[in-house]
């Protein structure tokens, strides 16, 4: 079950459009069981700028990857920390390509082989000629030990 406010998934998915045809990515902070709270933040796909610097470390450009902007990322995490929240939901595209968690959104997800947040879920938005074709949740499953998609 996820608790996640509808205008979220509807903020997310337009910011999947508008960025088209890159990945865009966001998250989500709020209250675990709770939608009222929930705050959307479009991030930076800072992919481009690390591909064009840095292109053997960076192989991809943001066609196919993402990036948050480390500064954003530390900004939300203050808010979320000020206002008692926490982070629901990290949200990317998928330009051309379908709704599944590739290994390296996994490889991103985590940190020496455990979930840097998981608690949060993950939402993969796919986009084929700037319409939104599939979307779909990622949890981290503590059994499995991998990213298993959320049946809603
Ligand atoms: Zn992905």
């Amino acid at each position: 079950m996820i608790h996640l406010n509808d205008d979220m998934l509807n903020g997310a998915r337009e910011h999947a459009v508008n960025e088209y045809p890159y990945e865009c990515c966001g998250i989500v902070i709020g209250q675990p069981d709770n939608p009222d709270h929930d705050l959307i933040f479009p991030c930076t796909n800072i992919q481009n700028q690390l591909h064009e610097k840095d292109p053997q470390t960076y192989t991809r450009d943001a066609r196919t990857a993402y990036f948050i902007d480390p500064r954003e990322l530390m900004e939300i995490m203050k808010q979320a920390a000020e206002k008692n929240l926490v982070i629901k939901l990290f949200y990317h595209s998928h330009p051309e390509h379908d709704a599944y968690f590739s290994e390296e959104d996994k490889r991103m997800a985590l940190f020496d082989n455990e979930p840097t947040y998981p608690d949060s879920r993950y939402l993969v938005i796919s986009v084929y000629n700037r319409e939104i074709r599939d979307e779909a949740f990622f949890e981290w499953n503590s059994e499995t030990l991998t990213f298993e998609k959320l049946h809603l």
